[in-house]
């Protein structure tokens, strides 16, 4: 068994979301509500926080890296963001890139007037354009792939924003759900595939988009409807007007959403988060079901499949492991000896219900298998007499390229071992995995049938929906800056 690779004591090795977005227009008080609605998003980027706002005449702008509660929380920012209409961002920022000219909203002066956007998700060719620009003679300022929408919308031969959006936007290919403020307009987008979520939701008169319904719901606001795949809705004093500008808009939605990144108690694509994970559980009880004492999830994100998992097999749920929710990243220098309790100050086996039982511990997913690990020696370290592991998604075997910050395939473990290498490497006495069908039917799909729902499994199955240009062609590159800054 080699040793796990070098990883931050706090660091949960789980997929990261890259970003949420929050917009709303037509309320007086749009700052403020941006703000909670961001809190509400927290969980989708923990990287830096940034709002816009636009009050008839100027724009306003805050942006900080950081996390919403510790950047937004006094009044002085709050009330200098004037203004009916807002949009905000939340972005997890990868290695190397967690400076302030990348955090979003981006905002550029056109000549139709000012455009702040925010983009959740990641272009596949934007490294391609993006050298295409920089010889058009166009000047980068961030290193986000982002600025090459600006780029496209301030070059586009269009007159009106909307028409240059789409103009831009049918350049690129990619995962996007993107809320832009102009001077008369809320617009939002959805790419043709509708990769990532972006609900509609409506609020005392005023129109909201966002990334999740558990936004809406902490403002009480009403939700409306999702922004299909290839929508453009714009939203201003004439009402809502919906636009089709794209040419293939088959919905290939992100699965892991419902597996991981969005909070249970959101709904998307018409699902609720919570009950889809319930049946995840159900289905790996099925697929496979061991003999075992209690069935104990890590917290937090196992938790729902646990339940449905217990409920089938009929083994009672119990909480073996307790999250600590205030240790951040910052807490404390990575030493040696507490890189050893860092996973300990994050997570503690609960002894007095694991001592001298047989566990079926369920967890969301597995990346590199560092924390895994940790916490399988953990559960045994409390007097778990066995331990079987079941995970509510199929092996995570390909990286991502559509917004969420995936290790290089080098560095997933489902790419390096088979099932039974894995569970040799995490030290477990069974391990198994949900089947990709599985995983359709608690979604209420079947996979590659027209007939059914099509989701994006492409980090299990290595089958990507929309075309890695730059990869294709040689240009996927991280480093786009010869500018380097400290955080
Ligand atoms: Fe979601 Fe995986 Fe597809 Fe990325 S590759 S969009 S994480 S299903």
């Amino acid at each position: 068994m080699t040793a796990p690779p070098f990883t931050h004591p706090f660091d949960d090795d789980k997929l990261h979301e890259e970003c949420g977005v929050f917009g709303i227009f037509g309320h007086h008080d749009s700052a403020a509500h941006t703000t909670l609605g961001l809190h509400a998003l927290q969980h989708r980027g923990q990287g830096s926080a940034g709002i816009v706002t636009f009050d008839g005449t100027h724009y306003h702008s805050h942006r900080s890296l950081g996390l919403v509660g510790d950047n937004f929380s006094s009044a002085s920012v709050i009330n200098r963001l004037k203004g009916h209409a807002a949009i905000g961002h939340n972005r997890y920022a990868t290695t190397g890139e967690t400076v302030l000219r990348n955090v979003q909203p981006l905002f550029a002066e056109f000549a139709f007037g000012g455009l702040a956007i925010a983009h959740n998700g990641n272009l596949t060719n934007s490294v391609t354009l993006r050298d295409r620009l920089v010889k058009r003679g166009c000047l980068f300022q961030s290193t986000t792939d982002t600025e090459v929408i600006v780029h496209l919308i301030a070059t586009s031969p269009h007159a009106t924003v909307v028409d240059r959006m789409a103009d831009a936007l049918n350049q690129v290919t990619g995962a996007f759900s993107m809320i832009a403020l102009s001077n008369d307009s809320l617009i939002g987008v959805r790419d043709p595939k509708g990769v990532r979520p972006l609900v509609l939701g409506i609020l005392e008169g005023a129109t909201i988009l966002t990334s999740e319904t558990c936004a809406l719901d902490i403002l009480g606001a009403e939700f409306v409807r999702d922004v299909e795949p290839g929508e453009i809705v714009v939203i201003n004093d004439d009402g809502i007007t919906s636009l089709r500008p794209f040419r293939d808009t088959s919905s290939r939605f992100c699965i892991f959403e419902y597996v991981y990144f969005s909070r249970p108690d959101s709904h998307v694509e018409g699902l609720s988060v919570y009950e889809v994970r319930k049946r995840i559980g159900a289905e790996l009880s099925r697929e496979s079901g061991v003999d075992a004492d209690i069935v104990v999830p890590v917290p937090d994100s196992g938790v729902a499949s646990a339940i449905g998992y217990a409920r089938e097999a009929e083994l009672p749920f119990e909480i073996g492991i307790i999250r600590n929710h205030y240790v951040g990243r910052t807490f404390i220098e990575p030493t040696d000896q507490i890189r050893h309790l860092g996973v300990k100050l994050k997570h503690n086996a609960n002894a007095a219900s694991l001592t001298g039982k047989r566990i079926v511990l369920i967890d969301d997913s597995i990346v590199r298998g560092t924390t895994a690990t940790k916490i399988v020696e953990m559960v045994r370290g409390a007097g778990a007499t066995e331990v079987h592991m079941r995970i509510a998604c199929p092996p995570t075997a390909h990286s991502c390229f559509y917004g969420v910050d995936t290790p290089s395939r080098d560095k997933l473990l489902a790419a390096q071992h088979d099932v039974a290498g894995m569970a040799d490497y995490i030290g477990v006495d069974s391990l198994a995995f949900l089947s990709i069908d599985g995983l359709y039917r608690a979604v209420g799909g079947h996979r590659r049938n027209d007939e059914a729902p099509q989701y994006c499994d492409a980090c299990f199955t290595g089958d990507y929906p929309i075309p890695l240009i730059d990869r294709e062609g040689g240009t996927d590159r991280r480093q786009l800056s010869l500018l380097s800054e400290s955080e």
